[in-house]
């Protein structure tokens, strides 16, 4: 399969949409759903305006255009001097007015470009262009009937669209992940609330016309989808079929696409100028948002690389968690080197586990430089560095702690009376003699049981000279 995705002619392009962090909504003074970290109940965060009833009158949020302005900039993006909003007109329950506050003619910003790393390789996704648009409502399907939920509607969404030039669903993963990371820096959009970030991703094989799935939640599941469409869409064209134009549905239950409709074109909407709004003047807001822009994560993988000597997948990796790469910076005059691997593999890998981000994981700064310090002082060996580290998010202990409760604390192999080395090499004679016949497994299978017997307190390099030792005093 892996081989398939990489085949030339399959074109990605995705339109995401990231509900924004503002404390209200985008044209009227409800607070925003999107931001609270529990459901509220059902409609109750409502006026006239987002349940869109005659006569009322929808009001722009201008902390909604600073935001977006933010992502513009950071995306390098080129905004116009003037922008305004316009009337997408459908008619679904979702949408009580009968259409959706969104933008056509004139967006928000257009051009501009996000850097991913594929396959060790950098590759820039053009930007087309950043919309401003309501949510519309959430709609509950059950058996009888269906019910909507006006809170979502009028939730601020900024739509990225980008060029088709996405070569594989991996590439659309890497990209969606960067771009949340790009939006949590901004404080556009934070993963610890409601809010979410949906994609939709169109894809064309070469030979096919470009389907549209819609609606998929999260960076995984828009690889997963985009991986079942290619899939589909070569069975088809292998029996001969066509793809026509066509709009799907991803059910991640099923893990399946769905069709829900041959594709309508833009044009047919009936775009028409909102003459509730007036158009917008951005000009003058540009500088000072300028100067609120924090160090973008691309530029901060550079500086790290260039100022604390760490590999580039070590700065990679930290810098695409903002509170990680803070951590780290806070860390760094300890060891940058073991502060970096501390961070970026063994936390990480365990927050990962845990589907925690460093900021609500109920760790302390100061735990973390405690074992990064212990290990600089060779206090810790690298793999019990793991098992605290795993410790700490469990347990919610500091370092000290979690090392005197669990017995972690390095040892000398020459002082530790736990282990015979003879005695091991007695047991395992297959290995040993492996190891002689030039087997390095063999080695490292030694080197594990020994790591076991010592509950990892002594460190594996030092465990590794005995035994080499050990084997070779034995041949004589
Ligand atoms: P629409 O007006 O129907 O929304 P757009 O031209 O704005 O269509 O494109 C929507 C998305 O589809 C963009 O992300 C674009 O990159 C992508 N796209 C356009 N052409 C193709 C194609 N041939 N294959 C895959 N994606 C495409
Ligand atoms: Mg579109
Ligand atoms: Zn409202």
């Amino acid at each position: 399969m892996q081989q398939l995705q990489e085949k030339p002619g399959v074109k990605i392009g995705l339109e995401t949409h990231v509900q924004l962090n503002t404390k209200s909504k985008i044209f009227c003074p409800c607070q925003n759903p999107s931001v609270l970290k529990e459901e509220p109940q059902p409609n109750t965060l409502t006026c006239p305006t987002c349940l869109g009833m005659p006569g009322s009158k929808p009001s722009f949020n201008k902390h909604v255009l600073l935001l977006a302005l933010k992502i513009a900039l950071a995306l390098d993006c080129h905004i116009p001097d003037s922008i305004f909003f316009s009337r997408k007109t459908y008619f679904y329950p979702d949408m009580a007015k009968n259409y959706q506050i969104t933008q056509y003619e004139m967006p928000l910003a257009k051009g501009g470009s996000i850097r991913i790393t594929a396959k060790g390789k950098e590759k820039e996704i053009r930007i087309r262009r950043i919309n401003l648009e309501e949510d519309p409502s959430k709609l509950v399907h059950s058996e009888k009937c269906c019910l909507a939920d006006y809170n979502r509607s009028g939730i601020p969404l900024a739509e990225i669209v980008t060029e088709p030039d996405f070569s594989s669903p991996e590439e659309a993963r890497l990209y969606v992940q960067k771009l949340e990371t790009i939006m949590e820096y901004l404080h556009a959009y934070d993963s610890s609330s409601l809010a979410v970030i949906k994609s939709d991703a169109n894809i064309s094989l070469s030979g096919g016309e470009r389907v549209e799935i819609k609606n998929i939640t999260g960076a995984k599941e828009v690889e997963q989808a985009l991986k079942y469409e290619i899939i589909r869409q070569q069975n088809m064209l292998r029996m001969g079929k066509k793809i026509e134009m066509s709009t799907v549905s991803w059910q991640p239950e099923l893990g399946i696409t769905k069709l829900m409709r041959a594709k309508e074109t833009e044009e047919d909407y009936g775009y028409i100028f909102d003459p509730d709004l007036t158009a917008i003047n951005t000009v003058r807001y540009i500088p000072g948002v300028q100067k609120e822009l924090p160090e973008m994560p691309d530029a901060k993988h550079e500086r790290f690389i260039r100022s604390y000597r760490i590999s580039d997948k070590l700065a990679e990796s930290l810098v695409s968690e903002k509170e990680l790469a803070d951590l780290f910076e806070k860390a760094a005059h300890i060891d940058a080197r073991a502060a970096a691997s501390f961070i970026a593999g063994y936390l990480k890998k365990t927050l990962n586990w845990s589907n925690l981000k460093y900021r609500n994981a109920g760790l302390e700064d100061r735990w973390v430089l405690d074992i990064i310090g212990m290990l600089k002082n060779r206090r810790i060996t690298d793999r019990n560095a793991e098992m605290a580290a795993r410790k700490m998010v469990e347990e919610k202990l500091s370092p000290k702690q979690i090392v005197e409760k669990h017995g972690m604390e390095r040892e000398d192999a020459t002082t530790n009376t736990e282990i015979s080395i003879e005695r091991l090499l007695e047991k395992n004679k297959k290995a040993v003699s492996d190891y002689r016949r030039g087997e390095k497994k063999a080695l490292h299978f030694l080197v594990g049981l020994a790591m076991k017997e010592t509950r990892g307190k002594i460190d594996s390099l030092e465990l590794k000279n005995l035994i080499i030792r050990a084997i070779r005093n034995k041949r004589n």
